[in-house]
């Protein structure tokens, strides 16, 4: 059926090619006129083969009655793609290479070829001549230099090789400004690599990167601050959890452990702290809740927490809230209740552990990890953590 559909329009592709063909040697005139019988000739003989059912003879005539000039250069172009995505990319690579090698294209024409010819020998696994191909354009004054850096990058990031992936970042962040949010995490991956070597400068260094180029991403600000926290840095420490509560209010579940050692050691008031992130007017993620009732329990007992989880819950009816509330009813109760209690609670914490705790944004990939690269639609920073509204 597939195969059907592909020849249709490549049948189609080609009967425009040839219409333009045509019309061109019409306008040139009679010298063109025996040239013409034999694009007619092939173009029959092609005919032929497909209604043989010979589809790969059919093809080769048509491309070869098909003559390259600059009116059926964008047929020959859409014909490589159509190679290309069926699959069959040492066709696709044919005939673009017979179309780079003509003279008589213009600038722009030579550079879509040359970028579709990069793209297949991507798609065949040829990186080398790839990379060499979108390098040439990409340093090109081409109007395709960005799409050309946009491909490097993404072969670059395929290979992890994330020191050129951020180089070819930097170059296409001027075509691009968004895309600071993916060369955050590039430096973020360098981060990562630095860390592995225990090399403490480095991971500054391209932390520091991460947020000038990105200066509201998370995992940058995250990862400073484990560091800080590492080198005992209290004061750059506290500015990135206030950073954090500020700018990205949903990944403070994230560092409420390094929040907490801090209000241990005395150097940060957790409560004042998680006030400033419930005021916020965008609807707060549960275990920041979770941590401020604890708090209230802790400071003014358990009633107090109840009343304030409570007026939580029914704000954003969720299992872990209702948890949270069960947990505070005072255990002073007859045995039986108390049974009847704990199998509540084990219902409640079974459907808890069955939901995601992520989702991403641009795919609706969810689970229970948090990653940084989706790896459905490989989409950076499009995970998000999952907000507790269903109701029980
Ligand atoms: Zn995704």
């Amino acid at each position: 059926m597939q195969e059907l559909l592909f020849l249709g329009l490549f049948v189609v592709a080609l009967a425009i090619g040839w219409f333009l063909g045509r019309r061109e040697a019409i306008k040139v005139g009679f010298m063109l006129q025996p040239h013409g019988s034999a694009i007619d000739r092939q173009y029959f003989i092609g005919l032929n083969y497909l209604l043989n059912e010979q589809p790969d003879e059919a093809i080769e005539t048509f491309i070869r009655a098909l003559e390259v000039n600059p009116e059926t250069v964008e047929t020959h172009i859409a014909i490589g793609k159509l190679f290309c995505q069926r699959g069959d990319v040492e066709r696709a690579i044919k005939v673009h290479q017979n179309l780079l090698a003509r003279p008589n294209l213009t600038t722009q024409q030579a550079d879509r070829v040359q970028l579709e010819l990069a793209r297949d020998y991507l798609a065949v696994g040829m990186h080398n001549r790839a990379e060499r191909l979108l390098e040439e354009l990409g340093s090109s004054s081409s109007s395709l230099r960005g799409e050309a850096l946009g491909d490097l990058v993404t072969v670059y990031e395929q290979q992890r090789d994330w020191l050129q992936a951020t180089e070819i970042g930097l170059r296409l962040l001027r075509e691009r400004p968004d895309f600071a949010v993916i060369q955050a995490h590039y430096y973020c991956e360098l981060a990562e690599e630095a860390i592995r070597d225990r090399d403490i400068n480095r991971v500054q260094v391209h932390l520091q990167a991460a947020l000038k180029v990105d200066p509201a991403s998370t995992r940058a600000m995250l990862m400073l601050a484990d560091l800080e926290e590492r080198q005992g840095h209290t004061r750059a420490l506290l500015k990135l959890l206030q950073r954090v509560a500020l700018e990205s209010p949903d990944f403070v579940p994230q560092i409420l452990p390094l929040a907490k050692r801090c209000a241990d050691n005395g150097d940060l008031d957790l409560a004042a702290y998680l006030d400033k992130v419930l005021e916020r007017p965008e609807p707060p993620m549960l275990q920041t809740v979770l941590a401020r009732s604890e708090q209230i329990e802790q400071q003014e007992g358990v009633t107090s927490a109840q009343r304030f989880l409570l007026a939580w819950v029914q704000q954003q009816p969720s299992i872990g809230g209702t948890l949270g509330l069960l947990k505070l009813q005072p255990h002073a109760v007859v045995q039986a209740e108390e049974a009847g209690m704990q199998v509540l609670e084990q219902l409640l914490e079974s459907l808890q552990q069955q939901r995601p705790l992520y989702r991403c944004e641009s795919c609706g990939f969810a689970g229970q990890k948090l990653y940084w690269q989706c790896p459905s639609c490989h989409g950076w920073s499009t995970i998000r953590p999952l907000k507790g509204y269903e109701v029980v």
